[in-house]
């Protein structure tokens, strides 16, 4: 009896190791997971359970180039993944570009016009060569409630307290002059390129704002509101929305475009985009790299 009872208790001891050692070995493969390299598929996850729209099936929001499974140093976003932005990247340690405009010159990044174009080449060549990974996010950065480039903006601009109509980006601010307005937002932005079309004097406090290049039917629809004298935007064609104003203004209608240009009007909302997803990622760095204005004028004021 004495004899059974100790092995009894033997056997109760050898269970009991056996759990510490089971928790143990849990433990380890926790300290492990967590340990784990953070992969990009991973960091895209997170992001579509950040946003607060619906993931589309069809968007151009996908990888560009990378692997998925790659695992990640550090994450650059930027209003776009030029071959410059990139090499600031790769120096810096991040091998993740998120990128709100193409890589490859076209909406889709569609390579195959480009396949043998050297310019085209050395940019994929370098991604490539250097492991890096680029996923573009701008449908669903445009598309999450507040708008993410829509609130960088905002900041940017230095106008949340006039806004009238803030889901419409329509703003009353103190009147002054439309050179005193370009002015400002060329000071602002450090821009290089601002291009104005209309009066220098004409008195104005009536703006819309309008990021990016969303076709002359929705820049001509802002100008047509009550509320809008003057129309701030990123780009537009030419011979549409510049010649609509232009008519305006000959019809003795007080309408005036002010044009950024498309970085100028969107980078502040990949700004903001690093420090959004700041929030949510903290294995690796993430920073924002600036594409910058691509242009430069001839001083030469009308
Ligand atoms: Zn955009």
């Amino acid at each position: 009896m004495r004899y059974l009872s100790l092995l009894f208790l033997l056997a109760l001891c050898l269970s009991a190791c056996q759990v510490e050692q089971d928790k143990s070995t849990t433990e380890a493969k926790a300290i492990q997971v967590n340990h784990a390299p953070l992969k990009a598929k991973q960091v895209i996850d997170r992001i579509k359970e950040q946003v607060t729209c619906e993931w589309a099936a069809k968007t151009v929001d996908t990888f560009k180039e990378g692997n998925e499974e790659s695992p990640v140093t550090g994450i650059a976003s930027t209003f776009l993944a030029t071959y410059d932005v990139l090499k600031r990247a790769h120096a810096a340690g991040l091998n993740m570009v998120i990128t709100h405009e193409p890589t490859y010159y076209n909406h889709l990044d569609e390579t195959a016009f480009f396949e043998e174009d050297p310019v085209f080449q050395k940019k994929r060549d370098f991604i490539r060569d250097n492991n890096m990974i680029v996923f573009r996010f701008h449908d669903h950065w445009h598309r999450t409630q507040p708008d993410g480039i829509s609130l960088g903006m905002k900041e940017r601009l230095g106008w949340t307290d006039y806004e009238i109509r803030p889901n419409d980006l329509i703003f009353k601010l103190p009147t002054q002059s439309l050179q005193a307005l370009a002015d400002y937002l060329q000071e602002r932005f450090q821009a290089t390129s601002v291009r104005v079309v209309g009066p220098k004097d004409m008195e104005i406090s009536k703006v819309g704002f309008s990021m990016g290049s969303p076709g002359s039917r929705a820049q001509i629809g802002i100008l047509r509101m009550e509320e809008v004298e003057v129309l701030v935007g990123g780009e537009t064609l030419e011979w549409e929305t510049v010649e609509y104003v232009r008519d305006a203004q000959a019809q003795g209608r007080k309408k005036a475009l002010i044009l950024l240009g498309h970085a100028n009007s969107e980078e502040a909302g990949m700004a903001y985009c690093a420090e959004w997803l700041k929030g949510f990622i903290s294995e690796v760095p993430v920073q924002f790299i600036p594409a910058g204005d691509p242009f430069w004028t001839p001083a030469a004021p009308k």
